[in-house]
């Protein structure tokens, strides 16, 4: 390993994915982006950070989007070799009861301010090991349970190994949610007690000490959701890696439940909101949970329009986006003129991506998420008769994206839906279905856009992101009260909540958002322009100030790292 990343201690972020540029896929959505966000803003801000997941060459996969509407997955395999360089150091590790061998890949993420961060990408796909246990970090989430559970061995204890072999002194362990929690274990055994000091009927592991050591972000409130594998799964995989009594009393009784473990071994906890710190505190009775809402990377989510208005108005907002309360005094023309060179982009793409064409004057609404249940990207079309009532008095244009799991059928369904809606639509509503969407397609989206729609159901929106990110591009969210929304959204000032904020608000939203859309949003765009610009700055100066993650990592440096 290169001195430059081992001459001082450091705190190791551990992700199951994290997204380090456009062109590795090997990201499924927010959690990878917040990882990818994270590592950026620790390079910027040159905290000493290491970040260990898995290499996942077949990555996540790419989105088709077939004649019906339905998705069409194809692999999305990519070359470490063309972006990292390959690590001198291999560990061993037994999974299954045989020896894995584990190496990888170093990857240095270069900040645009010069700060570089290491990035230690596992592989087990090599010449040494078995074939099944070769393709071991090929596929994020693939697989089934047994093939997950050797996912996270080869991450949780691999990477604490490798950290180890490659000379790194870790001051701290990160687990950006629980996939990663059987890096606890890992510590567990490397203190653990001599055996002749054990008296009967104590832990042989410095538990303390570990717990010390640890910082565990919890991501969502779906408790099935969180990884549980059933002991007779876990045993013939990690063997008696720690002792079965302890295995159990700190990862749950009936299965291992990697939040509890996470839990039980993390002097920090935190929620990525502060709703969402509520709920979790609910959810796990005892533990003391924090809330650090997230936040997104400046550089990363500004598109250049707005990064160049910045630049000339703002120096220094890079490496400080607080500065951006003072972006009420760039001229509203200047806003405006940004916007519109945004916009301009985004309509070129939909027209290369999908053929759509899209008329730069009238307002473009943008909704873009995972496509699952609780989301409910399919809100906006629960009455078609009153969307295209609204379009008639107020024309606006959509565009739409997102994934499904492939393995959520519940998922694949919506795309579908939404895809038979816009075709119902036509000639009323011009709307168009991005495929495949990634950071790029994301950060032209929450730029081109005029207004950002968010409309889970509460409370499972643990934070969102894309939102923060429109908030960079001067873009207004309207949306539900839940996650980041609750503590971001300043009526008419930042944007425009839908319902409030109790999951009872749940059954009323669409009759809501359209009311807003028809009564407030729609006229104050055509009819006082003024008007919507101060609202693009009320989103730039209330929210891009705030929801960043240099402030979220200051916080986590402060509050979390140093204690
Ligand atoms: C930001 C982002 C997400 C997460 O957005 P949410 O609002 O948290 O759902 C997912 N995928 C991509 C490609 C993104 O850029």
């Amino acid at each position: 390993m290169r001195d430059e990343f081992i001459h001082e201690p450091r705190i190791a972020y551990f992700s199951m994915e994290i997204a380090l540029c456009n062109e590795i896929p090997s990201y499924s959505g927010g959690l990878g982006i917040l990882a990818g966000d994270t590592v950026r803003s620790s390079a910027d801000l040159e905290l000493p950070l290491v970040a260990v997941t898995l290499v996942s060459r077949g990555g996540y996969f790419r989105q088709e989007i077939g004649p019906e509407g339905h998705q069409i997955e194809h692999p999305a395999f990519w070359q470490p070799e063309r972006w990292a360089r390959r690590l001198e150091a291999a560990v061993a590790m037994s999974i299954g009861g045989h020896e894995v061998w584990v190496s990888g890949w170093l990857y240095v993420v270069e900040g645009h301010m010069g700060g570089r961060q290491p990035v230690i990408l596992l592989d087990t796909d090599l010449e040494v090991n078995r074939a099944e246990d070769r393709d071991i970090t090929h596929y994020l989430y693939g697989g089934d349970q047994g093939y997950r559970l050797k996912q996270e061995m080869v991450l949780g204890i691999g990477g604490v190994r490798m950290l180890q072999a490659l000379g790194f002194e870790i001051r701290e362990y990160h687990m950006n949610e629980g996939h990663s929690a059987l890096l606890t274990l890992a510590l567990l055994r490397r203190y653990a007690y001599a055996r002749e000091d054990v008296r009967p009927g104590e832990s042989p592991y410095d538990i303390p000490r570990v717990r010390e050591m640890c910082t565990f972000t919890t991501h969502t409130p779906v408790e099935s959701a969180h990884d549980q594998f059933p002991y007779n799964l876990v045993q013939p995989v990690l063997g008696d890696f720690v002792d079965a009594a302890t295995l159990r009393a700190l990862a749950g009784v009936d299965s291992l439940n990697m939040t509890r473990l996470a839990l039980n071994l993390s002097e920090y906890v935190n929620g990525v909101a502060k709703r969402h710190a509520e709920v979790s505190r609910k959810l796990y009775p005892g533990y003391r949970v924090h809330a650090v809402t997230n936040g997104v990377h400046p550089f990363t989510w500004c598109s250049k329009p707005f990064a160049g208005l910045y630049d000339q108005h703002l120096p220094g907002w890079c490496h400080e986006p607080e500065l951006l309360v003072r972006a009420d005094q760039i001229p509203h023309a200047a806003v405006w003129e940004a916007h519109r060179q945004a916009k301009r982009q985004l309509v070129e793409k939909v027209s290369a991506l999908t053929g759509v064409g899209l008329d730069p004057e009238l307002p473009i609404l943008g909704l873009a998420r995972r496509m699952t249940a609780y989301k409910r990207p399919d809100l906006l079309f629960t009455d078609l008769a009153r969307l295209k009532s609204i379009a008639a008095r107020c024309p606006f244009q959509l565009v739409m994206a997102g994934k499904a799991h492939p393995r959520d059928t519940g998922g694949k369904r919506l795309i579908e839906l939404i895809h038979a809606h816009i075709r119902e639509m036509t000639g009323a509503v011009p709307a168009a279905f991005l495929p495949d969407y990634d950071m790029e397609i994301a950060l032209a989206m929450v730029s081109g856009a005029d207004l950002w729609l968010n409309t889970p159901l509460r409370p499972l929106e643990a934070s969102g992101t894309s939102g923060m990110k429109a908030a960079f591009n001067g873009v207004p969210q309207l949306s539900v009260l839940d996650g980041w929304w609750i503590e971001g959204c300043i009526e008419g000032v930042t944007g425009w909540a839908i319902g409030d904020d109790s999951p009872e608000a749940n059954g009323g939203d669409a009759a809501l958002m359209y009311d807003k859309l028809e009564g407030l949003v729609l006229p104050l765009y055509y009819g006082d322009r003024d008007g919507w610009i101060e609202v693009m700055k009320g989103a730039i100066t209330k929210n891009a100030s705030y929801f960043n993650s240099h402030r979220m990592m200051r916080r986590y440096a402060t509050e979390a790292y140093i204690h």
